[in-house]
């Protein structure tokens, strides 16, 4: 779907494999016709990879996906436009947005402490002002810290985990959730919230299928435009 995208708006993208990844990723870094570099995550080997390694090894200027530490550590610090934030949580902010409700002063509460999907989403409610509380696989008590959200991003990865009746009446439910579940004619995609009950007593929710997922793909669309921006503003178009 991202090379689909990407060719659509015509941004150049290539592919490498891992043997050749860490060089591949020093000479993207040093090409000026390029402007933005992702690593797909997770990385597929049969050896045990260093993930963050890989994505340190990015330049901070070109992380359009956000996940180098130098864009993460000022996302957390509040300087968010001095940074790169990931797509996900970037398109979860807009959807919020979209719904006309306000986030400033409101209690957020974020399922999953991920590096790409649930830490920056919950900087990024915090430094939109809201009072943010993020729950993860420990958390004792997730429906009661459910019900306290006027605005719940759920991103664990745990099909249909969050069920209509733990919800606020018209809180505000954004479902980053990806999962494969069996279905009357093979596979289906389903999200981590309930859909059918928690659409009852949410005030907006986004369907899963077709809210998150395409919201990121639009996210890495414009952080590559932002980049290339930047990048020929400050060093001029590349010969
Ligand atoms: P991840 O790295 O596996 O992280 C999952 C997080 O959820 C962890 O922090 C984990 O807690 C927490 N968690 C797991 N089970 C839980 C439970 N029962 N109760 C409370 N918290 C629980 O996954 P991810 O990469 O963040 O992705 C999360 C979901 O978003 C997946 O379904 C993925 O496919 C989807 N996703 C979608 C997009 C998109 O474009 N729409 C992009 C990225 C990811 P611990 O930290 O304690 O383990």
């Amino acid at each position: 779907t991202k090379l689909k995208a990407a060719a659509q708006v015509s941004l150049f993208h290539s592919l490498v494999t891992f043997k050749t990844l860490l060089q591949s990723i020093v000479s993207v870094n040093k090409d000026p016709s390029v402007h933005g570099l992702i690593v797909q995550l997770p990385l597929d080997s049969v050896n045990p990879i260093n993930t963050e390694l890989v994505t340190n090894a990015v330049s901070p200027e070109k992380d359009v996906d956000g996940l180098n530490c130098v864009n993460a550590g000022k996302l957390s610090r509040g300087d968010l436009s001095d940074c790169f934030i990931p797509c996900t949580p970037s398109g979860c902010m807009e959807l919020i947005r979209q719904t006309g409700v306000s986030v400033e002063g409101k209690h957020a509460v974020v399922i999953g402490r991920s590096k790409i999907v649930g830490a920056p989403m919950h900087d990024l409610l915090l430094w939109n002002h809201a009072t943010v509380t993020t729950c993860h696989s420990k958390t004792a008590d997730l429906p009661e810290q459910v019900g306290l959200a006027d605005i719940l991003v759920v991103g664990a990865g745990r099909a249909e985990m969050v069920r209509g009746d733990w919800l606020k009446e018209g809180s505000v439910v954004i479902d980053c959730g990806i999962n494969h579940v069996p279905g009357v004619s093979g596979k289906r995609v389903v999200g981590d919230v309930h859909y059918s009950s928690a659409n009852q007593r949410a005030g907006f929710i986004t369907p899963v299928p077709g809210g998150v997922g395409p919201m990121t793909v639009a996210m890495l669309m414009e952080n590559t435009v932002l980049s290339a921006r930047r990048l020929l503003l400050n060093n001029g178009p590349s010969r």
